[in-house]
């Protein structure tokens, strides 16, 4: 054991986190070494944006994460969204944009992100050792990693880029959590993130297949706790698509505290939906209701709601009791679904929850609980919107933690 060599610094997790940090260490002279535990590097920066990698976005500000907003400035004073274009572009990767700011690969494949940034890591002179997973990390100087094969490694500094629980499938695991609480960190219980929602309503499945474009709203009573506007995609389960995604981070933190309802507004641009309804009575009110909503709502979407809102199915709609009529226009722009829970583990893309960021150095990264050992990444009690924000965050606090290793 004595004749182990000492590295400057270990990183656990050959991510989008870790790989990052480990090239800027190497870079800056450091003996550095990356512990992976799964046969291969960067599987998720594989999968991600379904195999074209969303690797950053143009308008990525504090206001994508639920994170403190000081953390998200700091990173990103670090590593801006400037700085990440041309990073990336200077690995010899093209790029190029896309609607909304996100920006992916030219060749519209995520191994040519992955490949180009394997290359300067092993360019670079960081060491890589797959199939090595790290089970316990002994404190002191140095630091004594030992592996699930039975190896032992030293460092004077420890990087934990050990990504989250989501997507288990594809190297998510809770072993971050524990190395971190074993160094003495809280971890704020994970939750799925950027995922699709089970709905109580079974109902619901009449409508599989169908998108539309609506306003949500996620809320507890009448506290609002989230909201989103885009494409909606009903599934034989829920909900899901771009503008459900966008919202399940809040509503699958919130679920452990008490029930959360689902607003889905399909007529939000309207500025006076009433009289626009009123206005359609007045032309169609001789039809019943199917017929009446045929050009507004999908079919089948229609006929759900018919049921949902208690509308008899053969009168015509100018014969409507005026509760009927009022309960129809008011579940076109707030009709409520119950939320039974996220979806599993294995369809949620990122983990909301994690170390508890208020333990960390916002600058550098570094364990306040700990110091020589760094935490980056999706770890931490950080998660962003869909859009490339989450791989941006990755990318960042790992440059930043790399930044202050460099200097020792
Ligand atoms: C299907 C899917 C699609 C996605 N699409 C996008 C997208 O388009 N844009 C975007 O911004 N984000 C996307 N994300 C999220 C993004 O991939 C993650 O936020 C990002 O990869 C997190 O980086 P990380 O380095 O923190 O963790 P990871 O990339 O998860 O890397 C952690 C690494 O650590 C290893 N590890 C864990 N524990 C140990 C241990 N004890 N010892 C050794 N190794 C260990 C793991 O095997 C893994 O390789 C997507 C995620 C998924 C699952």
């Amino acid at each position: 054991m004595n004749n182990l060599p000492i590295y400057d610094v270990i990183i656990v997790g050959a991510g989008a986190s870790g790989l990052i940090c480990a090239l800027e260490c190497a870079r800056a002279g450091k003996k550095a070494l990356l512990l992976e535990k799964d046969a291969q590097p960067g599987r998720k920066i594989l999968a991600s944006g379904n195999g074209r990698c969303n690797i950053t976005n143009r308008f990525v500000s504090p206001k994508h994460y639920h994170a403190p907003q000081k953390l998200i400035e700091q990173a990103l004073t670090v590593f801006p969204f400037e700085k990440c274009k041309n990073y990336f572009e200077a690995l010899g990767i093209a790029l190029r944009e896309e609607e909304n700011g996100r920006f992916f690969p030219a060749t519209g494949k995520s191994t040519a992100v992955l490949e180009p940034l394997k290359l300067a890591v092993s360019e670079a002179g960081a060491e890589l050792l797959t199939g090595q997973e790290v089970t316990r990390i002994k404190k002191g100087k140095p630091f004594i990693l030992y592996t699930q094969k039975g190896d032992l490694f030293k460092a004077n500094k420890v990087v934990l880029a050990c990504g989250s629980c989501a997507y288990p499938q594809l190297t998510g695991t809770q072993s971050g959590y524990q190395l971190a609480q074993n160094l003495g960190h809280s971890i704020i219980p994970p939750a799925a993130a950027l995922c699709a929602l089970n709905v109580q309503e079974k109902a619901i499945a009449r409508l599989q297949g169908i998108r539309a474009q609506a306003a949500l709203t996620a809320r507890r009573q009448n506290q609002a706790l989230a909201h989103s506007q885009g494409e909606i995609l009903f599934t034989n389960y829920g909900v899901s698509g771009p503008a459900v995604i966008n919202i399940s981070s809040e509503v699958s933190r919130n679920l452990p505290k008490g029930p959360v309802e689902l607003d889905i507004n399909f007529f939000a641009g309207y500025a006076d939906f009433s009289a626009f309804m009123q206005r359609r009575k007045e032309t169609f009110g001789k039809r019943r209701a199917k017929d009446f909503f045929a050009g507004l709502l999908h079919e089948n979407i229609a006929n759900l709601l018919i049921d949902f809102a208690g509308i008899r199915k053969n009168i015509p709609v100018k014969d409507w009791t005026p509760g009927t009529w009022q309960n129809a226009v008011n579940t076109l722009q707030k009709w409520t679904f119950h939320i039974a829970s996220a979806r599993p583990w294995q369809e949620a893309m990122a983990a909301s929850g994690g170390v508890n960021t208020s333990e960390i150095n916002y600058n550098t990264f570094e364990s306040l609980k700990c110091p020589g050992v760094f935490i980056t990444g999706e770890l931490l009690d950080v998660d962003g919107a869909s859009g490339g924000f989450n791989l941006h965050f990755a990318w960042s606090s790992g440059f930043a933690a790399a930044r202050k290793l460099s200097e020792v």
